[in-house]
C-alpha cells in the first residue's frame, strides 16, 4: 500500500502540500504522544499536528464528546440555536479576562486572522496593519500579507488585496530576541543589560516607533503579533517589548491583536494565554491548532472580540457555513476539560522547562547548537555551523540529524527564516520520561554527525 499511497499522492494531491522526511511516514494510529506507522513502529510525536494536538492523540474524553455528538446533530450552521454553541462561548470566554467576550466562530487560524484584520479596519475606519518580520499568520490571501517567511508568499509580496506595513528589522536573522527574553535558558550571546535596563528591547522600541512614525503615522489600524514566534522557531521578544508596543499603537488609535494560534491553551506553561506573559490585554485575539485538539472536520477555531470592536461588524452580516457546528463545539469544550481536568498547563511548565534546560546541555556540548529557546512546551532548537559566525546549518545536514531522529523514533518540526531550527511542541501530556527518551535520541544524531 506504501507504492500506491505515493503514487496517489503524486497524481491526485496538490504537491505544495509538501510531506516531511526522504521516506515519509504512513501513520495508522494515534494514541496520546504517541504515533504508530503501518508496521507498529512507535514514534514519539514532538510537533503534535503542528502544534495542534494539545491534550493528546484520541484523547478518551475528547474521542468520547465527539462520538457523542456524532450519533446525535452534526451541522445546522449558525442560523438555529444549540446548547453546545452557547455553552462553549460561555465556557471558553470564562478563560478570558474582560473585555474578551464576544466570540466569532471561524474555520481556519488563516481565516480568524482575515476577520481580526478587517474589524480593526472597520473599527478604526484606517487601513494599514503592522506586523513583524518572521511572523507566520497563514496562507489565505489576507493573511499571507502579514506572513513574512518568504517561502509562504510565493513572490506575491504582501497577499492580495492587502496594504500591509512589515517592520523591517525588530528581529534581525536567526537570532531571536536578547538575553532578556523570558525563557528559563538565557542565549549564549553575552547580555549588554545593566541596572535592570534592557538595551535590546530600548533598541527594538526606537525601531518599531520609528516605523509607526514613518509608515503609519496617521492611518494604523491594528497591530498583530504572536505572543512567541512559531513558525520562526520560538522566537521570543525581549521582556516588556510587546507591552511598549501596545501602548504606542493604541496611542496612535490602533487595535491590537495577538495571534493565539500556537501559544493558547496553556501550552506556555506559565500562563493559559501567551499575552499574559507579556502583561497585556489584546482588543482581539485569534485561536485555532489546540482549540479543537485535531482533525480539520471539527473547524472550529475562534476569534474573541472586545465588544466595542464586535459591534463595528454587527450592522452587517458576516457569515460562514461551517463555524461553530455542534461538534466542533463539543470537542472545543471536552479539550477545555481535558487541559483542566489533565492538569496540562502545569505539564507544559513543568515538563517544559526540564525540556529546555536538558536541551540547553546539548547546546553547550555541541558547537553546532546555536540556541535553545522558548517557554512552556513550546521550543526552538537553533541549528548554526558554529556559535561564533551564528550562520545557519546547511540545510542537507540539519536534514540529516532529522532524518535519524525520526528513525530513533522521535518526530520533530522545523521552522525558522532558513528552516534552520527543530520545533519541539508536543502534545501537553507528555512526561519527564519521554522527555529523557528524546534528548537521547537527540543527542545520538548530533554526535554521528560530529563523527
Ligand atoms: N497563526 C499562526 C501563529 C500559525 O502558526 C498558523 C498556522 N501555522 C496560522 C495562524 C494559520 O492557521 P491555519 O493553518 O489554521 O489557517
Amino acid at each position: 500500500p506504501y507504492e500506491h499511497m505515493l503514487k496517489i499522492r503524486e497524481q491526485n494531491i496538490a504537491p505544495s502540500l509538501r510531506m516531511y522526511y526522504k521516506k515519509p511516514l504512513l501513520l495508522h494510529q494515534g494514541h496520546m504522544q504517541w504515533l504508530f506507522d503501518y508496521e507498529g513502529r512507535r514514534y514519539l510525536d514532538l510537533f503534535a499536528g503542528i502544534v495542534t494536538v494539545s491534550v493528546g492523540h484520541c484523547h478518551p474524553k475528547v474521542t468520547m464528546a465527539a462520538q457523542k455528538q456524532l450519533a446525535c446533530l452534526w451541522h445546522t450552521t449558525n442560523i438555529y440555536m444549540h446548547p453546545s454553541i452557547h455553552e462553549y462561548a460561555e465556557k471558553l470566554t470564562s478563560f478570558l479576562p474582560d473585555p474578551l467576550k464576544v466570540v466569532y466562530l471561524t474555520n481556519s487560524g488563516s481565516e480568524a486572522n482575515d476577520l481580526a484584520m478587517f474589524m480593526a479596519r472597520l473599527y478604526t475606519r484606517n487601513f494599514d496593519i503592522i506586523c513583524f518580520r518572521g511572523a507566520y499568520h497563514g496562507g489565505s490571501p489576507y493573511a499571507l500579507g502579514l506572513t513574512s517567511i518568504g517561502s509562504y508568499k510565493h513572490g506575491v509580496a504582501n497577499g492580495i488585496g492587502c496594504s500591509t506595513t512589515m517592520l523591517p528589522d525588530v528581529f534581525r536573522g536567526p537570532w531571536g530576541g536578547s538575553n532578556c527574553r523570558d525563557s528559563p535558558v538565557q542565549t549564549v550571546r553575552r547580555c549588554s543589560c545593566s541596572e535592570g535596563v534592557c538595551h535590546a528591547n530600548e533598541q527594538y522600541i526606537e525601531q518599531f516607533k520609528d516605523t509607526l512614525n514613518t509608515s503609519v503615522p496617521k492611518t494604523i489600524a491594528g497591530f498583530i503579533a504572536e505572543p512567541i514566534q512559531g513558525v520562526n522557531g520560538a522566537v521570543q521578544y525581549p521582556k516588556g517589548f510587546l507591552k511598549e508596543a501596545y501602548q504606542l499603537v493604541r496611542e496612535r488609535g490602533g487595535v491590537c491583536i495577538s495571534d493565539e494560534v500556537q501559544t493558547g491553551f496553556g501550552r506556555t506553561g506559565s500562563h493559559f494565554w501567551g499575552f499574559q506573559t507579556h502583561d497585556v490585554v489584546p482588543d482581539i485575539i485569534t485561536l485555532a491548532k489546540g482549540i479543537g485538539n485535531e482533525r480539520c472536520m471539527f473547524r472550529q477555531l475562534r476569534l474573541l472580540i472586545n465588544l466595542k470592536i464586535a459591534n463595528s461588524l454587527a450592522q452587517n452580516l458576516h457569515f460562514n457555513t461551517f463555524g461553530g457546528n455542534p461538534l466542533a463545539c463539543v470537542v472545543g469544550s471536552a479539550v477545555l476539560d481535558a487541559i483542566e481536568e489533565d492538569n496540562l498547563q502545569k505539564n507544559s511548565k513543568d515538563v517544559g522547562t526540564y525540556m529546555l534546560l536538558e536541551l540547553a546541555k546539548l547546546r553547550d556540548k555541541f558547537e553546532i547548537v546555536g540556541d535553545v529557546r522558548g517557554k512552556g512546551l513550546m521550543i526552538g532548537i537553533e541549528m548554526v555551523t558554529d556559535k561564533d559566525s551564528r550562520h545557519p546549518l546547511p540545510s542537507e545536514e540539519i536534514n540529516q540529524i532529522w532524518e535519524d531522529c525520526k528513525d530513533m523514533g522521535v518526530l520533530i518540526g522545523r521552522g525558522g527564516l532558513y528552516n534552520q531550527t527543530l520545533r519541539v511542541k508536543p502534545p501537553m501530556c507528555i512526561t519527564k520520561k519521554d522527555v529523557d527518551f528524546a534528548v537521547e535520541v537527540i543527542h545520538t544524531a548530533l554526535e554521528k554527525h560530529m563523527g
